[in-house]
């Protein structure tokens, strides 16, 4: 595996929400790190059909733009009465072609969901994933992936966190996202075991453990 030996990177989104728990994930680290809009960058289209795939177009374009490595996080939602859907799609589901509306994306998923008959938590299981690629100006990349486990719950709950947390409920919390600290939702020491709760943070834990020393 290459190490990460520069002290500035790029984080390769335009996500606010991200931004703001990355940046806080990468703190401790002394690790300097502007973001896409900071240079200008241009939000690549999202071709792939695999997170790794997006993750890796989004990285690639950020770092071979900048001459400096970048890390970008593919995400999203994938819950199993309906074959994995809004996957690789998630943040489609909530364009309206001006912006981005995650109460509507929330619904058209519970609305999928009853169409399927699925009412009872254990009908309605599913994770968030994430995928970090950490990609260099000549191609070569690493990737990083974080998942976690839980029910979606309906009507959404809570107004903290981002896109779909008010109606992801991880296992093992009575809380959503939505309703949690976003220090609980993503810090590491919040999780059970040494990785975090949520996706990002796994998936982050996974690439600082590779690639950081806390400073
Ligand atoms: P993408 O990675 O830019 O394709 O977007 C992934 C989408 O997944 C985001 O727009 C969010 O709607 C959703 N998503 C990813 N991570 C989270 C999370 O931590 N909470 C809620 N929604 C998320």
């Amino acid at each position: 595996m290459r190490k990460l030996e520069a002290a500035k990177i790029v984080v390769a989104s335009h996500n606010k929400g991200k931004l703001a728990e990355i940046a806080e994930l990468i703190a401790p680290f002394g690790l300097q790190a502007g973001s896409a809009a900071d240079y200008g960058l241009p939000e690549p289209a999202e071709t792939g059909t695999t997170f790794e795939e997006n993750a890796y177009i989004k990285a690639y374009a950020a770092a071979s733009a900048t001459g400096l490595p970048a890390l970008s996080d593919d995400s999203g939602l994938v819950v199993d009465a309906l074959d994995g859907a809004p996957g690789v799609y998630t943040a489609d589901w909530a364009e309206t072609g001006d912006g981005r509306d995650f109460a509507m994306a929330m619904r058209k998923v519970e609305d999928l969901l009853r169409e399927k008959g699925a009412v009872t938590p254990d009908a309605r299981t599913g994770r968030f994933v994430a995928v970090l690629c950490l990609c260099w100006p000549d191609g070569h990349a690493e990737y990083f992936r974080g998942e976690v486990e839980g029910t979606l719950v309906w009507p959404p709950r809570g107004e903290r966190g981002f896109g779909y947390d008010p109606v992801f409920k991880p296992d093992g919390y009575d809380e959503t996202f939505g309703e949690m600290p976003a220090s609980q939702k993503h810090s590491w020491e919040a999780g059970r075991g040494d990785l975090g709760l949520s996706h990002r943070a796994r998936a982050f834990a996974r690439f600082a453990n590779a690639m950081l020393v806390e400073a």
